[in-house]
């Protein structure tokens, strides 16, 4: 799988995480630093190779105003660690409303979660105490910083010395 590239502001506070071909752009426009990379891999263009970014830095302050995460059904998999939230299970992963969108669920953090086909249809259109199922967590609005350091750990040891001044509840190494 293609690695991701962390990006940071001037001031080092991490802002986006961008496919490689961004960060390559960003570099070769010199709007951007590497401060990291992947060991063992490079970018191979036609007449070059480059060391293959994992953390890069603006050169320029860029203000961002906090937009928060996108509510989306890959970034509510990611929130839940792609298992059902009732049953555990990782397969036939569906996005389920918590109050029923019939009984005036809404569409948000706290009432979306990732239920497995069949804990969705055992549950219907009904609310989990209806039913008696019980969801493992109470849903929850998750940051940037959050999907930053759970794909850290699993996918880009490389970003932890740049997250760790950032999440305060991270411990440096
Ligand atoms: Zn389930």
């Amino acid at each position: 799988m293609e690695k991701r590239v962390l990006v940071l502001n001037l001031d080092h506070y991490p802002i986006a995480v961008v496919p490689v071909q961004k960060a390559m752009v960003l570099l070769l426009l010199e709007k951007a630093l590497v401060l990291s990379t992947y060991e063992l891999l490079e970018i191979r263009t036609v007449s070059q190779t480059f060391a293959y970014p994992a953390v890069i830095r603006l050169v320029q302050y860029k203000a961002i105003p906090y937009r928060g995460v996108l509510l989306n059904r890959a970034n509510l998999f990611r929130r839940d660690r792609g298992a059902c939230q009732y049953c555990g299970s990782t397969k036939q992963l569906t996005v389920d409303h918590v109050v029923p969108r019939s009984k005036g669920g809404k569409t948000s953090w706290s009432n979306l979660v990732t239920a497995c086909n069949r804990c969705n249809v055992l549950k219907g259109d009904k609310t989990p105490e209806q039913v008696g199922m019980q969801l493992r967590i109470a849903p929850f609005t998750p940051t940037l910083s959050y999907f930053l350091a759970s794909y850290a750990e699993r996918q880009a040891p490389e970003w932890m010395p740049f997250l760790a001044s950032s999440l305060g509840h991270l411990q440096k190494k």
